[in-house]
């Protein structure tokens, strides 16, 4: 399906890549003269869908569209090249933080598992100038726990707070800003307020680890390597922060695809090295991810602690029935015939319409849904999963599926870093920090009747 509002030309996920040329001479450059396409350009020219368009706003204003445009490599190697420059005064410590559904990507690619695909990105990002290469898991913990605890919070209000539930995710940047400028504010009091790991990250970058490293936050030039472009846009959305002295969380986003083409266009006999941790010389030793089918893992573990918060019921094994498509599963929580607890997860903009009419129809029987913009989850974002023409990479994303179903799960409760974290940095779990730096509010405008009624 095609966007009928949008041409290729117009599309801002377009324009953004059209600097890749003017990448300074100091550094690799992304786009060789040679002719020949790079993966990201060839990308950038494929079709635009409607599900890359809802999060691209159709046309962001001029000053966002430029702003936008740093969202790229060209940005990266800028802060490069300024480091290697005499004036330290310009110097920035870069750090770069990698997501666990973009590692699959890259093991993919370069025939690797995923611990030496995290290792040669790592020793390679390195090399390039990089000084601290840190993995997102950490901030998806945070995310995670703080929706268990909104959410049992919610289901207690539920009586005197109609909107209370159902609770919508929040961790998906194409989907919040959906449901935030077309669905508006009968939609918005449903979405969990904790905030998407990405935005976590540039917290934790920008004001814990900057105090660790005795820097003020716009010392540190942070970049985010996704697997989508829509948190090109959530980066620039989040504005500056008050808390950061005024910078920003995320300052880059780079798609998979685009650091693998500057990969794959350098020199790769680089030492590998293992990933950073904010926690000064520790190393990572071992790749984690969450108890999620190609997803950060809010169902599975926001559903196990509300059985047992709840209802003091110890799940081990999570069991997801498929309804009327493999994009949509259901999670029951039953006893004596009785459903307790009966959670959701809608991929793709097909399900997220089916799910939001029946929430206006008062015919939503769910407590819980995981919201995704990509069908199949983050493994299938755009910026990671496409074919030269433009559509989805099938071959290419089940193998990316078979390496990230491989990757030991770690539940977030079992991180001693993370509950060392909510002690010395936020005060403990339930302070004011807590709600000021875990969590968002969002924007409430009136729906778009218009947009509700476009034809999938
Ligand atoms: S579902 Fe798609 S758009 Fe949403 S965060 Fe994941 S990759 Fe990005």
């Amino acid at each position: 399906l095609r966007c009928v509002k949008l041409t290729t030309k117009e599309c801002s996920k377009k324009t953004k890549t059209d600097d890749q040329e003017n990448v300074s001479v100091d550094a690799p450059s992304p786009a060789q003269d040679n002719g020949e396409k790079g993966e990201f350009h060839k990308l950038a020219d494929a079709k635009v869908f409607l599900s890359d368009c809802l999060a691209c706003d159709n046309c962001v204003t001029v000053e966002e569209g430029a702003q936008l445009s740093q969202q790229s490599t060209k940005d990266f190697f800028h802060i490069l090249n300024l480091n290697k420059k005499c004036d330290t005064s310009k110097h920035q410590v870069l750090v770069v933080s990698v997501c666990p559904q973009s590692l699959p990507y890259f093991a993919a690619k370069f025939n690797l598992s995923v611990i030496d695909a995290s290792r040669r990105l790592c020793g390679f990002l390195k090399s390039l100038g990089v000084h601290y290469v840190f993995d997102t898991t950490i901030a998806a913990d945070f995310s995670i726990l703080e929706s268990q605890k909104e959410f049992v919070r919610r289901y207690h209000q539920h009586s005197e707070e109609r909107r209370a539930l159902p609770m919508l995710t929040s961790a998906c940047p194409g989907w919040v800003r959906y449901a935030e400028r077309v669905l508006g504010s009968p939609l918005t009091p449903h979405l969990c307020t904790a905030k998407s790991p990405q935005q976590v990250m540039g917290s934790l970058v920008k004001d814990y680890f900057a105090r660790q490293q005795n820097l003020p936050p716009e010392k540190i030039f942070h970049v985010v390597v996704a697997p989508c472009y829509d948190k090109k846009l959530e980066a620039l959305r989040d504005g500056v922060s008050t808390g950061l002295n005024g910078a920003r969380g995320t300052d880059c986003v780079l798609t998979s695809g685009e650091v693998a083409q500057i990969m794959e266009q350098s020199d790769l006999s680089v030492k590998d090295s293992a990933v950073d941790t904010l926690f000064g010389d520790l190393k990572e030793v071992a790749v984690w991810r969450h108890d999620g089918v190609s997803s950060d893992g809010h169902l599975a573990h926001v559903f196990r602690h509300a059985a047992k918060e709840l209802f003091g019921e110890h799940v081990e094994e999570i069991t997801y029935r498929a309804l009327r498509n493999k994009d949509f599963h259901e999670v029951t929580l039953e006893k004596n015939g009785e459903v307790l607890l009966r959670f959701a997860a809608a991929y793709g903009f097909r399900n997220i319409q089916n799910m939001v009419l029946k929430l206006k129809k008062g015919k939503f029987p769910y407590h819980f849904v995981e919201v995704l913009a990509c069908p199949r989850g983050c493994l299938n974002g755009r910026g990671q999963a496409q074919t030269e023409d433009g559509h989805a990479d099938r071959a290419l994303l089940r193998q990316m599926e078979g390496i990230y179903a491989d990757i030991p799960i770690r539940p977030p409760e079992s991180s001693a870093h993370v509950q060392e974290l909510y002690q010395e940095w936020l005060e403990g779990t339930e302070s004011p920090k807590v709600q000021e730096v875990l969590h968002r509010t969002y924007q409430s405008s009136e729906p778009c009747t218009d947009s509700l009624d476009i034809k999938w």
